[in-house]
């Protein structure tokens, strides 16, 4: 490292020694986000120059399962071709819901308007995609179809607001490969386009100039510190924080209430988003996760009731698992469970680790080898019975589709605690961008020569209980785009 120069201080631009590279647009991190903005900031007729720490492309991108989410203009061709009809205003509502009470609606409306055309160039870049649909609320599904519902389309509130589509589309791969497929195909694609690609190189800080504009990085490359010269922009790429432990215990107020299940390629260290804050960048958002529980599979389980520890309902089971397991984080207490009837019992996945807890004959039985207060699961249970069988559910409002009374025995309890069961998560804050990728400060004002992208900035999915499947890699790589096509254009300092 140059002198005091760190993610977190930025060295000044008289510090440097002399520039060991110099190119239009730097861009940081090689996953989703770093690959889009590289191949449209080089057809944009930049100089480009790619920083990964890593030894090959791929990021946590890669071992996603590929689900982009998209839809408006009266459907993508898959949704089209499987009877679904998606207009850009339904689209939008969706996704202004989504993205919680900060929604960003610039953000949301440029996405609602362009991801119909934004699927024809993933396309156009090598992304295979059948034009099939998988129906039911599969995870990760690895059949090689195209379309799921992945989010809270169908599920209250948000089918009030919006009319409810299916939109994760995922890439045709075998297995759970989806992520691997999108970025070889997008890796192959950055190398046509000529651009420099440069692994095994960790960037350590921005080079800034007395007013804070960003001139280029430091990186380093087998243990020797270098210099390299942006002259249009820095584009940081780098993922988000979700290994940094003590980023997470400072922003993350959930944090404690969950074990060690971030979710990560292996380099989200916040390096980026620090790199942003040094020259005054915001980050904003920076306590949203991304958090899921899978309790479906089996699909079954949907028409399952949650119970807190005092045996109260609290949710609609038939939201996406990741907003349920927001509603289970927040609750207090750390039991949780999942009833269900021998009509609707399957065993649950093993890497749930969701346990069976309890069997009986009766509810009061389970309650007690529960060691619940007496008659609490019974009655909430009766009442939940008692709405079902006219297909109602007053109280959370689960969708008819998904409400079954609970009177076949045995019944049994399911153990979703969150010190037990798999509770993964990544983190959606990052650095406060326009839809260029401009990194903002406080003020709002823009930081020169810098823009962010994907999980180092804060995009789209901004709210984890309104995150769908398919909602970051829809953001990283539509945004990347924009912040690559914004650098190309930036005035040459
Ligand atoms: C198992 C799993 C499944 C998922 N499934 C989906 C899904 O289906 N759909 C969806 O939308 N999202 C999914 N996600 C989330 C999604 O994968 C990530 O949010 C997204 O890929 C982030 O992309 P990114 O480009 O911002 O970061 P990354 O893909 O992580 O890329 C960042 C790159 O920057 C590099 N880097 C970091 N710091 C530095 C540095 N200082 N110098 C140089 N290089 C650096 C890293 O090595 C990395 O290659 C999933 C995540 C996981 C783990």
């Amino acid at each position: 490292m140059s002198g005091s120069a760190s993610p977190d201080r930025p060295l000044p631009l008289s510090d440097v020694p002399c520039w060991d590279h110099e190119t239009d647009v730097i861009v940081v991190g090689f996953g989703a986000a770093g690959a889009c903005a590289a191949i449209e900031a080089a057809e944009g007729g930049a100089d480009v120059t790619l920083f990964e720490v890593a030894s090959g492309s791929g990021g946590t991108s890669a071992m996603a399962g590929g689900d982009i989410y998209l839809g408006g203009n009266g459907g993508t061709p898959v949704q089209r071709k499987n009877g679904f009809v998606d207009e850009t205003d339904d689209f939008f509502r969706y996704m202004m819901m989504a993205g919680g009470p900060d929604a960003d609606e610039e953000r949301v409306r440029l996405y609602a308007e362009g991801a119909l055309e934004h699927f024809e160039w993933l396309k156009s870049q090598g992304v295979p995609y059948r034009d099939t649909w998988l129906p039911g609320k599969p995870v990760m599904p690895g059949t090689g179809d195209c379309l799921i519902l992945s989010g809270n389309e169908y599920a209250w509130p948000f089918k009030e607001k919006a009319k409810p589509c299916p939109r994760g589309h995922l890439p045709e791969a075998t297995g759970e490969t989806g992520g691997f497929v999108l970025l070889e195909a997008l890796a192959r694609r950055v190398r046509a386009r000529g651009v420099d690609c440069r692994f095994d190189t960790r960037v350590v800080a921005l080079i800034a100039d007395e007013n804070r504009g960003v001139h280029g990085v430091v990186w380093i490359e087998g243990g020797h510190t270098r210099f390299a010269r942006a002259r249009r922009s820095v584009i940081l790429c780098t993922g988000g924080f979700v290994l940094n432990e003590e980023m997470l215990r400072r922003h993350v107020p959930l944090r404690s209430r969950l074990g060690d299940e971030g979710l990560s390629g292996g380099h989200d260290d916040g390096s980026g988003i620090r790199m942003g804050m040094s020259v005054g960048g915001e980050a904003i958002h920076m306590d949203e996760l991304f958090l899921t529980l899978p309790f479906y599979p089996p699909e079954s389980h949907v028409k399952g009731i949650l119970v807190d520890e005092e045996g109260r309902r609290f949710v609609n089971e038939d939201a996406y698992a990741g907003r349920v397991a927001h509603f289970i984080a927040e609750r207090g207490g750390n039991r949780f469970h999942l009833l269900v009837d021998d009509a609707l019992f399957e065993r649950p996945t093993e890497y749930s680790r969701i346990e069976i807890a309890a069997v009986g004959e009766t509810w009061n039985e389970i309650e007690r080898e529960l060691d619940l207060p007496p008659d609490r699961l019974a009655a909430t249970v009766d009442r939940y019975n008692r709405h079902a069988r006219r297909g109602e559910d007053p109280d959370f409002h689960k969708d008819p589709a998904w409400l079954a009374p609970l009177e076949t025995p045995p019944f049994a309890a399911l153990a979703c605690h969150l010190d037990q069961a798999y509770y993964p998560f990544f983190t959606l804050g990052g650095l406060r961008v326009r839809p260029t990728g401009e990194v903002l400060t406080a003020g709002g004002e823009i930081v020169q020569g810098l823009r962010a992208a994907g999980r180092a900035a804060c995009g789209l999915p901004r709210w984890g209980k309104g995150y769908s499947s398919g909602m970051s890699l829809g953001d990283c790589t539509f945004f990347g785009r924009l912040a690559g096509r914004s650098a190309a254009a930036a005035p040459a300092r």
